[in-house]
Parts: C-alpha cells; sequence; structure tokens
C-alpha cells in the first residue's frame, strides 16, 4: 500500500535541496524505494520492481540472516578496530577461505571499495618506493583523489584523459568488440601496444611501481579480457618490478558463477586484491588481500587504523554474507542463472537487431545495443529510453559504458529464472515497441 502522506514531488526537492546536483542518481524521476526482498524492490507506492543492476546486495534485499547478524553484533558491542574481537578473525579466516592463492594470507579492511583501491595503491607505492602507476582506460575505481587519478573512465571523469596526476600513465583498453583490434588476433595486437608503451616508458626513465585493473571490463558492461592477456600484462609488469592490482570490486565474490574472482576467468594471480561492494551486501566493508611482505610495508610508514573499518558489527555482516551464499548456493545459482540468462538474451537478439553483443558471465552481464551490427554505432539514446521504459514496467535497468548503450545486468545473485523469464519478456516488448 502507498505509504501514508508520501509525497514523491515534495520527496524530490527535499532531496534536491540538500544534495550537491553531482551526486549521481537513477532516472529523472527516481521512485522512492521503501524496502527490498530477494531480488525486489517496492516503493512508496507499494509498486515492485525487479532489481537487475544492483551489485551491492549479492545476497539480495533484506535479507533475514543478515540483519540478524548484525543487530544481534550491533546490542553486544560495535566500537573501533582496535581491540580484538572474535567476529573479526572469524569474517577474516574465512574470507582467506577464498583467497585465489596462499601467497595472499593478510587482509586489511576498509569500509568501501574507494578505500580498498587507496590503499591497494598506497602499499604498491610504498612496497616498490615507486610512485607510478599505470591504469587502463575507460575504468572507474572510486571517488578519493588517488583512486579518481586513476578512474580514466570518460563518462565518470569528463576531463579524464586531460587532467591525469604525472605519476599515472594509462594504458589502452583490450575491448575486442569495439575498440582498436577486434577478431581472433585482437589479444596479440593489444599485448604489442602494451609492450611498446612499456619501452617507451622504460626509455624515459619511468618506473611502475604498479598497474590497476579490473579483470573483467565493468564499465563497458563485463567485456571479457582476450583469453591470456592479463598473465602477459603481469608477466611484463613484474618484470619490471611492479605490483599488480586487481580491482574486484565488482567482478568478485562470486558473480562470475563459475569463478569467485574475476582474476581467475584469466588465469592470473595479482599481488594485492581490493574487494567490497557485495562483500557487506550494503554494509560498509571493503578490503585488501596481499601478501604479508606487501602488507609489512605499511608498517614502515607507521600505523594502519581504520575506525570502523572492519569494526565487530561489519565483521558479523561480512561472515553472514559468506554464510548466506555457502547455504543458499548462490555462486552455483549465478552460474546457472547467469547461463540461463545469457542463453535467453542471446535468444533475443535472434530477432531483436539492436543486441550488437551479450557480453559477460554468470550473473555480470553486459548487453551492448546498436544502431547498426557493423558500424556498431552505439544506441545511447535509445538505451536511455528503454531504461526509463522498463522502470515503468517494473524492471530497475540502467546503462553503462563511456558511450552510455550497454545494459549492465548485475542482479543479486538469488536472481531466478522466472525473475529472468519476466525482464527478458519486458525488454522483448521494449525493443519491439521501439519509441
Ligand atoms: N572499483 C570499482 C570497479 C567500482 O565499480 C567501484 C564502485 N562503483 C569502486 C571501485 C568504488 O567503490 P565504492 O563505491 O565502494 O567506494
Amino acid at each position: 500500500d502507498r505509504v501514508a502522506g508520501f509525497d514523491p514531488v515534495a520527496e524530490h526537492e527535499r532531496r534536491e535541496r540538500v544534495f550537491s546536483s553531482a551526486q549521481e542518481r537513477y532516472y529523472e524521476r527516481p521512485p522512492q524505494i521503501e524496502r527490498g526482498w530477494r531480488e525486489w524492490l517496492v516503493d512508496t507506492d507499494g509498486r515492485a520492481y525487479l532489481d537487475m543492476v544492483n551489485n551491492v546486495s549479492g545476497v539480495g534485499h533484506g535479507h533475514p540472516r543478515l540483519a540478524e547478524a548484525v543487530n544481534r553484533q550491533l546490542l553486544t558491542l560495535n566500537t573501533n578496530s582496535r581491540f580484538l574481537y572474535r567476529s573479526l578473525a572469524d569474517f577474516t579466516e574465512r574470507l582467506l577461505e577464498h583467497s585465489p592463492d596462499p601467497s595472499l594470507d593478510t587482509v586489511l579492511l576498509v569500509n568501501s571499495g574507494t578505500e580498498a583501491v587507496d590503499l591497494a595503491m598506497r602499499l604498491a607505492q610504498l612496497h616498490t618506493g615507486r610512485r607510478d602507476i599505470m591504469a587502463m582506460r575507460e575504468a572507474y575505481h572510486g571517488w578519493s583523489m588517488a583512486a579518481d587519478a586513476v578512474s580514466t573512465s570518460a563518462y565518470d571523469n569528463p576531463n579524464a584523459l586531460l587532467n591525469r596526476p604525472d605519476w599515472v600513465h594509462v594504458t589502452d583498453v583490450a575491448n575486442t568488440y569495439r575498440g582498436k583490434y577486434r577478431g581472433a588476433d585482437a589479444g596479440e595486437r593489444y599485448l604489442e601496444d602494451f609492450r611498446a608503451q612499456l619501452a617507451e616508458l622504460d626509455a624515459s626513465g619511468v618506473q611502475l611501481g604498479g598497474f590497476i585493473c579490473e579483470s573483467i571490463l565493468g564499465n563497458a558492461g563485463g567485456v571479457l579480457l582476450p583469453e591470456g592477456y592479463l598473465d602477459a600484462v603481469y608477466r611484463e609488469i613484474r618484470a619490471r618490478g611492479g605490483v599488480c592490482i586487481a580491482d574486484e570490486v565488482q567482478v568478485g565474490y562470486g558473480r562470475l558463477g563459475d569463478h569467485f574472482w574475476g582474476v581467475q576467468q584469466q588465469g592470473v594471480v595479482p599481488d594485492v586484491i581490493a574487494i567490497a561492494k557485495a562483500m557487506g551486501n550494503a554494509y560498509p566493508l571493503g578490503a585488501v588481500i596481499t601478501r604479508r611482505e606487501i602488507a609489512e610495508s605499511l608498517a614502515r610508514e607507521g600505523h594502519f587504523f581504520s575506525s570502523a573499518g572492519g569494526s565487530p558489527a561489519s565483521a558479523m555482516a561480512g561472515l553472514a554474507v559468506l554464510d548466506v551464499m555457502r547455504d543458499e548456493g548462490l555462486q552455483q545459482n549465478a552460474s546457472e542463472v547467469g547461463a540461463y540468462l545469457i542463453g535467453e538474451v542471446e535468444r533475443l537478439a535472434r530477432h531483436q537487431p539492436m543486441i550488437g553483443a551479450v557480453h559477460g558471465m554468470g550473473l555480470y552481464v553486459g548487453i551492448e545495443l546498436v544502431r547498426d551490427r557493423d558500424t556498431l554505432e552505439p544506441a545511447k539514446e535509445e538505451t536511455a529510453r528503454i531504461c526509463e521504459r522498463l522502470l515503468e514496467l517494473g524492471v530497475i535497468m540502467q546503462a553503462t559504458s563511456e558511450r552510455q548503450n550497454v545494459l549492465k545486468v548485475k542482479p543479486p545473485l538469488c536472481l531466478d529464472r522466472e525473475s529472468v523469464d519476466h525482464f527478458v519478456a519486458m525488454l522483448d516488448r521494449v525493443l519491439t515497441e521501439g519509441w
């Protein structure tokens, strides 16, 4: 039922009064969401929406086990992280059970993805004694000054490539769908360019402290890197003494279905992992996972302390998320339902020519919309209209990529087949209606 006394226009104006216009929000007139359950959101009018975008609520909305675990801890104790807490040790050990390699054995807990990325780069710089970091074009890594410096996405950061600090070096994005190189040998050609760029840096005396990227192109909507690409890149970086950082904030934590971590899809082991989002299911929790010797470089600088990073309550949230994922088989569900979803959208693509490609794997999927499958002209305006229309039909969907022409499909991992059918039917309907 409609929430009594709720006035959506007044609510909108109230928000506009207190928020900066830079604060991102979905839709011209976003619904006021009041509650959530599994992959569903409900607004103040009592309307339900299928949430196909939310990659923060990995175990779904309103999960009672998570609520109970955090509530119990809040009633018992929640304070800063300078004491010993059982929940902290329990959670850290459980997290390390998922470490992609025994060498990554040390955890630093923070509150967000931005903090994890920032700390990861600081570790790389301290460990190597070098300042320079290389990032990939079209990436988003967070909002702090350091994370923003390597956020090269022109969509998130219109001046991305103009105002980089001099310690940031940007390499091309190996997008084999619409990048500079496509086709079977694209990976090798991107690598040739990458090696040439490194040779230039070598010649000019630049010594890289680290390299950061997502192992699946998140901003591009889940485009997979060419096979073997990251392995070759990591080898080149390490040959120069640099540290390889994997931003797993979006692609990690079971979403890919077949892999817990994005890097596993590329068959590589990074030196530092930055993780957040799904880890706390929207409770503020992030982490860096690294080798002990790299983490120890922080000690040379002094202490590391984050007031709420790794609080007993956030540790309980993290533990409850891992328990739910295990007990409800959510990674497996991401694999099965994700494969079903990709298959259904590919089937749709046979009679909907605007679907140029279906990227990604598991429940990390991008549906790239083009005006022409040969020229790949991005269907940007159409994509925006499709998202608005899907909202009217009760499906939450948003655009991503530099060209804003990719539907980002990153639903809670508990998504079921019925919801997939509903999403595909609504997408079919909107594409058929036209605009
Ligand atoms: N890295 C990636 C790949 C992200 O998608 C995000 C958030 N969109 C971040 C880092 C920053 O995370 P947070 O919003 O938790 O600071």
